[in-house]
């Protein structure tokens, strides 16, 4: 036990009083000075206003085209992280309402879905586009609520991408025939999909609408935190008239999940997760004849080179781990800075982390909302204590932070060793780990020493070292002077145990496709 080793913790500079004088040694006005040295702002609170789709207390199973009971009787509460509050409670699905979700699903794939033409499917797919898009800012304030992300993200990216996933498949459903020359795709079935509670409703849209665009119909499972959204999403099923079954709901936790990939009748498993659950997925598929794809966990490497523009590098570190407080598979959670230009980069990332706001997810100012659960929070926690025990300096960013709720204040480490597990694990919440590197081969180096390969970031001004870094990190994806850019026209997903199989563009619709 390392018990009596003492900890390392980093207070923030003050700002030298010589900073409130400006170049020319005249008194800078205080506002100026906070702003140019990034002192928080005293802001009046600005909550937005409350969603016209009225939070019901309790949420049943949609399936079928309806709301169901289920069949134990049993809910479980969701929480407003913010607060600790209970929202509503949510149906406990078992495998006797899996069983009713994919019998719903095949009947509706034998009858009505796998049937219809692409153009028809298409025509369901762009209202249900339309509808999301009309209902964005109402389902935001939901999502935000139950989940714990900021209402500027949950509103300007989480359901934008969402409505623009139906969109874009949308537009796919009757042009399959061009998308593979040559080749005749058809649909897989029956498709069971079970998503984490990082992104609720994008990681819904991203696994439905390529799915039914494709002629597949589903059963989702979302994660057990964040379930209220994807009912609100089976309400614009509803308005939107997609025929019963088509996609069905079942809310639960980690076995009613394992249920539906147990499921006999099931022609594909689509997963996005741990990386430990993901395995257990893979080994009890092994051997069946469902197909399976998996979008995991990342410990993804942002490589800052001596030429990099270094204000955009850092606006770019805080959009890769304190964007939706690190809960992000693809933050870049190890930072690795070319030795030159360390202190630079280490100063104006203390200064930037001071000015970021946490707390109330609904405050339109808030940068860093809450920790979408105290099990998530535990997790931030014990892996923080680790990296102190460990010997790596703990700098945070010094914030008030509510009484009441799950959060964690942005944070980073300094003096890590690429052996920390703060440097190996996924962290999944705002704490940064940076680390140095003399020449871009080290550095290729070490971001490649992981067992994940979920994405990367380069920062540097010359195009000749973005490609040959990005040509030889083994990731999935790779930013180039930006971080965490989705578009439903690229396709995501990882290398080793960042799973297999991407989602988005023509490669996402070839998963949902027996191509012969
Ligand atoms: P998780 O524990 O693996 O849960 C993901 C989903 O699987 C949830 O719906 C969960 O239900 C369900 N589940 C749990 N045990 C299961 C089992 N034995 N069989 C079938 N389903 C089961 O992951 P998480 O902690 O919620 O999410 C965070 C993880 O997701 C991170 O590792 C992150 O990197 C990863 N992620 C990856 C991507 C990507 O695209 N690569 C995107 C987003 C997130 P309950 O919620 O009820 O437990
Ligand atoms: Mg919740």
């Amino acid at each position: 036990m390392k018990k009596n080793k003492p900890r390392k913790i980093v207070s923030h500079d003050v700002i030298p009083s010589v900073m409130s004088a400006s170049s020319h040694g005249a008194p800078v006005p205080p506002a100026e000075r906070i702003l140019r040295f990034g002192d928080r702002w005293k802001y009046a609170p600005a909550p937005e206003a409350p969603s016209d789709l009225k939070l019901r207390s309790r949420y049943e199973l949609f399936i079928g085209g309806k709301f169901v009971k289920p069949s134990s009787g049993k809910y479980f509460p969701s929480i407003n992280p913010a607060n600790e509050q209970q929202l509503a409670e949510i149906a406990l699905g078992n495998a006797a309402d899996v069983e009713r979700a994919v019998k719903a699903a095949r009947h509706a794939y034998d009858h009505v879905w796998g049937k219809m033409s692409g153009r028809e499917r298409g025509k369901y797919l762009f209202r249900i586009a339309r509808l999301i898009q009309e209902k964005i800012r109402d389902l935001a304030v939901l999502e935000s609520l139950d989940g714990g992300k900021t209402i500027r993200e949950s509103r300007n990216i989480d359901l934008p991408l969402a409505a623009a996933h139906f969109f874009y498949h949308a537009g796919w459903a009757d042009k399959l025939d061009y998308a593979f020359a040559g080749r005749r795709p058809r649909p897989l079935g029956v498709v069971g999909q079970i998503i984490p509670w990082n992104f609720p409703m994008l990681m819904a849209a991203w696994k439905l609408a390529p799915a039914l665009a494709c002629g597949n119909t589903c059963v989702l499972k979302p994660a057990e935190t964040t379930s209220i959204t994807a009912l609100h999403l089976a309400e614009i099923f509803a308005e939107a008239d997609l025929p019963e079954g088509v996609v069905n709901i079942v809310t639960g936790a980690g076995d009613t999940g394992a249920a539906l990939v147990n499921h006999p009748d099931i022609d594909k498993i689509a997963f996005t997760g741990s990386t430990d659950v993901g395995k257990r997925i893979a080994k009890s598929l092994a051997g069946t004849r469902k197909k399976l794809t998996l979008e995991l966990g990342g410990k993804a490497a942002n490589i800052v080179c001596e030429d990099a523009p270094i204000d955009q590098a850092i606006e770019g570190i805080i959009q890769g781990i304190y964007f939706n407080q690190g809960h992000v598979c693809c933050a870049g959670s190890r930072l690795f800075v070319q030795e030159g230009i360390v202190e630079p980069v280490i100063r104006r990332l203390r200064n930037r982390l001071r000015s970021l706001r946490v707390g109330d997810p609904l405050d339109k100012n808030t940068d860093i909302g809450a920790i979408n659960s105290r099990e998530q929070l535990e997790r931030i926690r014990s892996l923080v204590e680790s990296g102190r025990e460990e010997g790596a300096e703990y700098h945070e960013a010094p914030c008030e932070l509510p009484a009441k709720g799950y959060y964690h204040a942005p944070a980073f480490f300094t003096g890590v060793a690429d052996s920390h597990r703060i440097a190996q694990e996924e962290i999944f919440g705002p704490v940064l780990s940076v680390m140095t590197f003399r020449t871009p081969e080290e550095a290729l180096e070490r971001a490649n020493n992981t067992p994940y390969g979920l994405s990367a970031g380069v920062w540097t001004d010359k195009g000749s070292k973005v490609f040959k870094l990005a040509t030889q990190l083994r990731a999935g994806v790779v930013w180039a002077e930006t971080y965490n850019k989705f578009d439903p026209a690229s396709p995501f997903g990882g290398y080793k145990e960042s799973g297999f199989g991407r989602e988005g563009g023509k490669q996402g619709l070839a998963a949902y496709l027996q191509i012969d």
